[in-house]
């Protein structure tokens, strides 16, 4: 329905930006509107042709909507638009970054960019003409952030369904789609118990066990991060659970592997200890978004008796 309109480009300096943009300077010059919130932005920017929008994104909670207004505005208005998005204050993961990037926008400015560099990125696309192709339906672009509705451990062959289904996304970034790991654990150690330390909070983070290997496919993770991703995971150093670790992360590595996998009886399949047996998870740690953290557990080293007695 909508079409490349071509009008005269007279909007071209223009420069619609949300407040926060500037960190608290005033518009930079007359070629500078600002607006208090990314709603008014979008309004204003509905009606321009060629100007630079330059929206803030200050919570993970505004991506999907940041992500339609980005959309709209590129299917409607067309190439000419110059979109800019500047992370304020939180980190973007590099999922949301490929989906406001496909949904339209020029350019992401990390929140770590200084004022300086993010004016000097902003001039650095004027003139520029989008030229990459953006779906007409938005709910494509959004089932790619998320297509792996799993998290935890999972029954051999569900782990195995569930990442070849990932490989054979066509949708899905080609040797982007994440990390496959197999970790044997060091002797005295069972794999059941070590399984009891592996504990993924990221939706899309699965792991299964078998043949005396935990295995764990981290959905979107980059090969270089896999230590960062596993330090999140486990409360204690890899190191010390396991004497062994095979990666794979391209995808045709990561299918071969997978086919290798179905191929174990499932008399070999692992199976989760019963989780009566300890009430008591089997290290006292709690994840506060950065590290573990051992819980302290108070202890009383007089009887209530012999208090009241002293
Ligand atoms: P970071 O925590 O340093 O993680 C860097 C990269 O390691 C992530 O990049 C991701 O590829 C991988 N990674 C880390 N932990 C996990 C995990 O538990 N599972 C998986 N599958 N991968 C993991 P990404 O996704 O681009 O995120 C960039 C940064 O954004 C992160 O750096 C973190 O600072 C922040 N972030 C992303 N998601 C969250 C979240 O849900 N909560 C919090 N608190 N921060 C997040
Ligand atoms: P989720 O993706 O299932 O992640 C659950 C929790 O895992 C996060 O809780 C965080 O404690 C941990 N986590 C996952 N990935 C990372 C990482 O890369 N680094 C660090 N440090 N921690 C990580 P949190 O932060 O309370 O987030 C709750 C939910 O909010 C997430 O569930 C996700 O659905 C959403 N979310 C949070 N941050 C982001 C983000 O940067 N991008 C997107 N798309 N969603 C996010
Ligand atoms: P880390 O600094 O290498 O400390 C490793 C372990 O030594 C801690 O595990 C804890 O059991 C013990 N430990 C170290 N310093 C102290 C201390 O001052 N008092 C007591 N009672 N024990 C101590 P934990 O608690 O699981 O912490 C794991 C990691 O998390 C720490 O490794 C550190 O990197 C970080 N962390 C924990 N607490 C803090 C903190 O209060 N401040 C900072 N900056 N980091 C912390």
């Amino acid at each position: 329905q909508e079409e490349t309109i071509v009008q005269p480009r007279n909007d071209e300096k223009r420069i619609l930006s949300h407040v926060a943009v500037l960190e608290g300077a005033p518009a930079l010059s007359e070629h500078w509107t600002l607006f208090d919130t990314n709603e008014a932005l979008f309004n204003e920017a509905r009606s321009t042709q060629a100007a630079t929008i330059i929206f803030s994104l200050a919570q993970n909670n505004q991506i999907e909507g940041l992500a339609r207004q980005i959309h709209a505005l590129r299917r409607q208005r067309g190439t000419a638009l110059k979109i800019v998005v500047r992370e304020n204050s939180t980190s973007l993961r590099a999922t949301d970054e490929r989906l406001l990037l496909g949904c339209g926008a020029n350019m992401v400015i990390p929140w770590n960019a200084p004022l300086s560099r993010c004016l000097t990125l902003i001039e650095s696309i004027q003139g520029q003409q989008f030229s990459r192709h953006v779906p007409e339906e938005i709910s494509t672009l959004l089932s790619m952030t998320q297509p792996m509705k799993l998290r935890g451990f999972q029954k051999w062959d569900t782990f195995c369904d569930a990442v070849s289904n990932m490989m054979n996304n066509t949708l899905l970034p080609a040797d982007g789609k994440g990390v496959m790991v197999a970790l044997r654990p060091v002797p005295g150690i069972r794999i059941e118990q070590a399984l009891t330390l592996c504990r993924p909070n990221r939706t899309g983070d699965i792991m299964t066990i078998g043949d005396n290997r935990l295995v764990l496919f981290l959905s979107f993770c980059r090969v270089n991060d896999l230590d960062t991703a596993l330090n999140h995971i486990f409360p204690l150093p890899t190191g010390d659970i396991f004497s062994n670790r095979m990666v794979w992360f391209e995808d045709n590595l990561i299918s071969a592997e997978i086919v290798q996998m179905r191929l174990l009886k499932p008399e070999q399949w692992g199976k989760p200890l019963p989780l009566a047996a300890s009430k008591k998870p089997v290290l006292n740690a709690t994840h506060d978004g950065h590290a573990w953290r051992r819980v302290p557990e108070p202890l009383r080293l007089l009887q209530d008796a012999e208090e009241r007695a002293s």
